[in-house]
């Protein structure tokens, strides 16, 4: 016999299946669609169950924002040839050749990759940090920037923009120090999708919470919000070059 059961844990709502058979320890799973499913003994008490899904929380949460994050991840990188990464919702092949110095640039849907060593990964890898660093400052601030200013009469202080590797949020805001935190990995993101996360983390300089206040000067802004979260989602958080 199976039951749907919900329980919420840290704010966040986790649905279950519970079944309940002949069996000696309590299992959870999370299926490849995201579902969770627990069973147990037939004779486990409910405050156990609940006790044991709390305890499980963040492993449920991270397994399924893994299974539900479409992006395919890369298995394993060698930094060769052929190789793709993603940039700003593009992929990029990868060339590389061995060259008196080392560098990388863009050019159309290439990363022309030069290295001294071609068969050193750390420094390939070093060099791919080096160059999505130097583009997430760089974009980052212009699209904050252009934002900002598009926005003028409702956001008249000025704001700073920092960028941090982030693996549970797309973005924060401190109100106070009127600073705006955005996730390295929207550097993997189509651009307008990191005009969202930027959107709305503008919008808590006009309320802190996600209240009535809120929604609302984010649908003034961006009547589409609820489409590009969607796309956003927990999609590229997994994902690294
Ligand atoms: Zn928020």
């Amino acid at each position: 016999m199976t039951e749907r059961r919900s329980i919420i844990v840290g704010g966040e709502t986790i649905e279950y299946d519970l079944t309940r058979k002949k069996m000696k320890k309590l299992r959870i799973k999370v299926a490849l669609n995201g579902e969770v499913s627990l069973s147990c003994p037939v004779r486990t008490p409910l405050n156990e169950i609940e006790r044991f899904v709390e305890g499980n929380a963040e492993w449920i949460m991270s397994a399924r924002s893994r299974v539900l994050a479409s992006v395919d991840l890369p298995k394993s990188r060698e930094y060769l040839t052929g190789e793709k990464f993603l940039f700003l919702g593009e992929e990029l092949t990868l060339l590389v050749e061995q060259g008196a110095s080392n560098s990388l640039t863009r050019q159309g849907e290439y990363l022309f990759m030069k290295v001294k060593d071609v068969w050193d990964k750390e420094k390939k890898k070093r060099l791919l940090d080096k160059w999505y660093s130097a583009r997430a400052s760089e974009i980052f601030a212009q699209r904050f920037e252009r934002l900002v200013n598009s926005y003028r009469d409702l956001f008249c202080d000025n704001y700073s923009l920092k960028i941090r590797n982030m693996t549970a949020r797309w973005g924060s805001c401190m109100v106070s120090g009127k600073v705006v935190t955005l996730n390295f990995k929207l550097i993997y993101a189509p651009p307008e999708l990191l005009d969202y996360v930027i959107l709305h983390e503008l919008c808590h300089f006009k309320s802190r919470y996600h209240d009535k206040v809120f929604y609302d000067y984010l649908t003034l802004l961006l009547p589409c919000w609820k489409e590009r979260k969607k796309a956003l989602g927990n999609k590229y958080i997994y994902y690294t070059h």
